[in-house]
């Protein structure tokens, strides 16, 4: 038996032993994980990966600093290298079938068959509704602490709340700067904990925002206007956006966790059989491009092992 199979097309339909949707860290990793493994991968990716608005992407050993699209770019040059990888620029608009068959529609009309599916999709960021937010997101505006607080230390930090629950983590963002302010838009923070944030070294900003005004050229912003016409010198912003599945996801109608991850078994499979998931939409709160690139491993590993050893299909 020939140990390696080709994507091939019938009839006008492209056949694959895995589809891998997303070429994102988790997306890539996962076909090269296949593709080594001499499996037919084909991947298939819209493009618009959730970090595509920040300057660099960081806390990626030996990719440190990197621009998202070189990372991108750099992934994909390698996964070319391998004769039985093959990859589609645009977007899966529906799956149906089962474990070991499944046909998917891709934008543009063509067809893929394929016996497994990784799900590599990300996330859909919503961001606050703060004029001047939107365009200064991944610049002055950030989400992740661990990803570009370095790059924004010892700068007077704001961190947008969303609820008091979220007071307990101010603290974390002490060690990057000293000079910290927590912006509760309007919502009243009892007194027990004002005075534990201000032991912490944490200053507490109930009036609302009514505009993030950006700055010249080092991602720092030129500060915040309140509603009553205070501006404070705030240079640097962070916020947790809303998160949403991406629509195939929702389409697919899968069992989500409680924070809204999609739900999945210790190998990475999904509430439907033979479909796979991995990166930011079953992270849950841990979301960064070396976590997605792992779990992108694990799915194919998953899958892999199905089809060489008890395999479904
Ligand atoms: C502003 C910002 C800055 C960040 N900075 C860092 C950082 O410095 N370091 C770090 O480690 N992490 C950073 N992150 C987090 C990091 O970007 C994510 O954790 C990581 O990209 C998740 O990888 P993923 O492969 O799961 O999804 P993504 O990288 O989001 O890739 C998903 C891909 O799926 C594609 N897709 C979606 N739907 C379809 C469909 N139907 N058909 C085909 N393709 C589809 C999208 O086009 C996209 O290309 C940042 C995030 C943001 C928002």
């Amino acid at each position: 038996m020939a140990p390696c199979s080709l994507a091939t097309e019938q009839d006008g339909e492209i056949q694959a032993d895995l589809v891998v949707i997303g070429g994102g860290p988790a997306g890539m990793q996962a076909a090269l994980v296949a593709a080594r493994a001499r499996r037919q991968v084909l991947l298939i990716d819209g493009g618009t990966p959730r970090n595509a608005a920040a300057p660099a992407l960081h806390t990626f050993v030996s990719r440190d600093g990197i621009l998202p699209a070189d990372f991108r770019r750099l992934g994909l040059a390698e996964l070319l290298r391998y004769p039985t990888f093959r990859f589609g620029r645009g977007l899966v608009e529906a799956i149906k079938g089962e474990a070991g068959a499944f046909q998917l529609k891709l934008s543009g009309g063509k067809k893929v068959r394929a016996r497994y599916v990784i799900l590599a999709l990300g996330l859909v960021d919503t961001l606050p509704d703060i004029p001047g937010l939107k365009e200064n997101w991944g610049k002055g505006v950030h989400h992740c602490v661990f990803c570009d607080g370095y790059e924004q230390r010892d700068r007077a930090w704001g961190l947008l709340v969303k609820d008091l629950s979220a007071l307990e983590h101010a603290p974390l963002f002490r060690g990057w700067t000293a000079d910290l302010t927590v912006f509760t838009q309007g919502l009243p923070v009892p007194e027990a904990d004002l005075a534990r944030l201000g032991e912490q070294g944490v200053r507490v900003e109930s009036r609302p925002i009514r505009e993030i005004r950006g700055g010249s050229g080092d991602h720092r912003l030129a500060g915040l206007l309140l509603e009553d016409g205070t501006e404070l010198p705030i240079e640097t912003f962070w916020v947790a956006p809303d998160q949403r599945q991406p629509p195939l996801v929702e389409s697919l109608g899968l069992d989500l966790r409680e924070d809204g991850a999609v739900q999945r078994s210790e190998t990475c499979e999904t509430s439907k059989p033979g479909i796979f998931a991995a990166g930011d939409l079953s992270a849950g709160r841990m979301q960064q491009a070396i976590l997605a690139a792992a779990d992108g491993s694990r799915a194919a590993f998953s899958i892999i092992r199905e089809l060489m050893v008890r395999s479904r299909a």
